[in-house]
């Protein structure tokens, strides 16, 4: 039963409007870290170019936003601390589509109800600046004085007010630790920005403006972690990933080095940080995860950024899109990186590797045994994936110390070298297994059949070559109304393939040839997933000549479970050695893993 004493008295009064801002202000600010987050957005949002910020006691004591933006009026400085007070918006419909950080005008009536409060202003063209003072937003005194264009806001006292606030706040020094983190966050994408940080009278951060991510990068995480970031990105002007990822030998035991921005903002999103980290594949062992800086460009009708006060989570429109794209243009953009074959090593870690950890099983000393080469992913965890070490054939020809920079350069030899191989075997209906030179090389038959077949294609396309193999029996095909656009568009790219194919009245095609030297089980299958891909790929904003070749190579290529001849094996083999890029199918897969045989004799104890 509930206590009578704290049920209601029946009678309803309307709350204060001092008490409705500190209620509010529990929900938007709710540390230190809050307050320099809301003054932050303010200042971005007055087109600062310019952002100091100075933190005294953990935040208790003072934090201060200086800035060189827009400014405001006297009169406006009287309305920024009112409640739903807001330059921002002035209809629902600029919601839809607002690119600033604030818009709700509740952040400066928040801080100033449960702090004191100080706001110095100035905006260009009028002569002084305005000084006001509140306490627990009540107007203390205001002045003018003379002061710089922009603003300077001041908050002393967090929760001086509110002692429930106060006790719940955490030691110093984690409090300190989320300032510097929030400040960070801004400078990491506003790279234009020029940004300082004092905590305590000491400098921290001092940032100079720079015109790319790059020296910024530099500047937060050093010369040594920004060289180990590769720039990836994807999409369009709708919908757009870009951002760096880390190299697999920046991976970490927690997420948060995931760092996510959705047009700019930083928000947590536990789905994209789900498709940085899948898209490192097995280059990173389970249970670590990458450095990602993901920034997310959306139309902003397509994100609503209104679902929680502090605007940390977004809701998409698209989610799936994101998902996608973020996953597709990391993948890319990691193994494009890295044009070696990894060298998988059966070691048990004694040696230094780059990634600093030889896997053993937990509980246990014992390395894995050799046999595990190739079995489930989570055994595969246990052989260490070098990536990528260049690797020099021992005595091939050209084999000089200025290959070692040039993966490209150094793979000629070795392409030499496989074309004498011919001992080849197949295992689990799946892999290629070969002796070259002093190494053991094993070879994903699906993802080299699908390097070969895309280069190729690729080539036709270049040199206008298709070459078409006739059905003995033209199929035609109805295709949905949704599909039959993407056809008509993509009609040219289809019979530069090699495909045979024409309008066959209202939504149907004729299909009369497939490209010449496929594998082609059902050419309607082939020809419809084709067509789908393509348009997967035209939404993603990608290259639709290389997406319609990279499909047509992955929808006609050798799958894992078929059985290979001998000769089939070895045209793979040496087709393979002779492609551009032959560490990676054109996904980003590998292709092939060496082992060097040194491994195997000190395994033995040969060695
Ligand atoms: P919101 O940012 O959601 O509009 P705030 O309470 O954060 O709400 O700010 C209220 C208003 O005060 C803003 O809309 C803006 O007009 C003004 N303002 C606040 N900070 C600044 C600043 N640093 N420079 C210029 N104007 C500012
Ligand atoms: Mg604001």
């Amino acid at each position: 039963m509930a206590d009578p004493a704290r049920t209601s008295s029946g009678s309803i009064d309307v709350l204060p409007p001092h008490l409705i801002d500190q209620i509010a202000a529990g929900e938007v600010i709710e540390r230190p870290a809050s307050v320099v987050k809301e003054l932050i957005e303010n200042a971005i949002d007055a087109a600062a170019t310019q952002i100091d910020v100075e933190i005294e006691g953990a935040g208790s004591k003072q934090m201060r936003v200086v800035d060189n933006g827009v400014g405001m009026t006297p009169a406006d400085v009287v309305l920024a601390i009112q409640r739903h007070a807001t330059s921002k918006i002035r209809s629902l419909d600029d919601l839809s589509s607002i690119m600033t950080f604030g818009f709700r005008g509740e952040a400066l009536a928040a801080v100033g109800s449960v702090s004191h409060l100080e706001i110095v202003s100035r905006p260009r063209g009028v002569e002084a600046a305005l000084l006001k003072f509140w306490e627990g937003g009540v107007p203390i005194e205001e002045r003018t004085l003379g002061a710089p264009t922009g603003t300077a806001v001041t908050v002393r006292h967090l929760f001086y007010n509110t002692p429930a606030r106060r006790e719940y706040l955490r030691a110093p020094t984690t409090e300190s630790k989320r300032l510097i983190e929030t400040v960070t966050d801004f400078a990491c994408v506003h790279h234009r920005i020029g940004f300082t940080l004092t905590v305590d009278g000491k400098p921290l951060l001092r940032l100079a403006p720079a015109d790319t991510m790059r020296p910024r990068l530099v500047d937060l995480f050093g010369t040594k972690t920004a060289e180990a970031l590769i720039d990836f990105s994807g999409g369009d002007a709708e919908l757009g990933v870009s951002g760096f990822a880390g190299k697999p030998e920046l991976a970490r035991t927690t997420r948060d080095r995931i760092l996510i921005y959705v047009n700019s903002r930083r928000v947590g999103s536990p789905s994209i940080a789900h498709a940085a980290t899948a898209a490192y594949g097995e280059t990173i062992p389970r249970g670590r995860f990458p450095f990602a800086i993901v920034c997310v460009n959306v139309n902003p009708r397509r994100v609503d950024v209104n679902v929680h006060p502090t605007k940390r989570e977004v809701r998409f429109a698209s989610g799936r899109a994101i998902y996608d794209l973020t996953h597709y243009s990391i993948n890319k953009s990691i193994f494009a990186s890295s044009r070696t074959a990894p060298v998988m090593s059966l070691d048990n870690g004694e040696g230094a590797g780059p990634a600093g950890a030889g896997h053993t099983f937990p509980g246990t000393a014992m390395p894995r045994p050799p046999s595990a080469v190739g079995t489930a992913p989570e055994r595969d965890a246990a052989l260490r994936l070098a990536m990528p070490t260049p690797h020099v054939e021992r005595g091939g020809e050209g084999a000089t110390a200025d290959a070692e920079s040039s993966p490209v350069s150094q793979f000629t030899p070795q392409a030499a070298v496989a074309d004498g191989v011919s001992n080849l075997w197949q295992f689990n209906d799946v892999y290629i297994a070969a002796v070259v030179g002093d190494e053991l090389w094993i070879i994903d038959q699906h993802t080299a059949h699908e390097r070969i077949q895309y280069e190729a294609l690729l080539k036709r396309m270049d040199e206008r070559s298709a070459d078409s193999q006739q059905l003995l029996f033209p199929e035609s095909i109805e295709l949905e109304p949704q599909v039959w656009p993407v056809f008509e568009e993509s009609q040219e790219l289809l019979v530069a393939l090699g495909f045979q194919v024409r309008e066959f009245g209202a939504r149907t095609v004729l299909l009369e040839g497939v490209p010449v030297g496929l594998r082609v089980k059902n050419p309607v299958t082939l020809f419809r997933r084709v067509v789908e891909d393509i348009e997967i790929a035209r939404k993603a904003g990608e290259d639709l000549r290389k997406a319609a070749a990279m499909s047509t190579a992955c929808r006609s290529s050798v799958m894992a479970g078929d059985r290979l001849k001998p000769a089939e094996m070895q045209a793979l083999f040496s087709g393979l050695m002779h492609t551009e890029n032959p560490f990676s199918c054109p996904h980003g897969r590998p292709t092939m893993v060496k082992i060097p045989i040194a491994d195997f004799d000190r395994r033995f104890c040969r060695k």
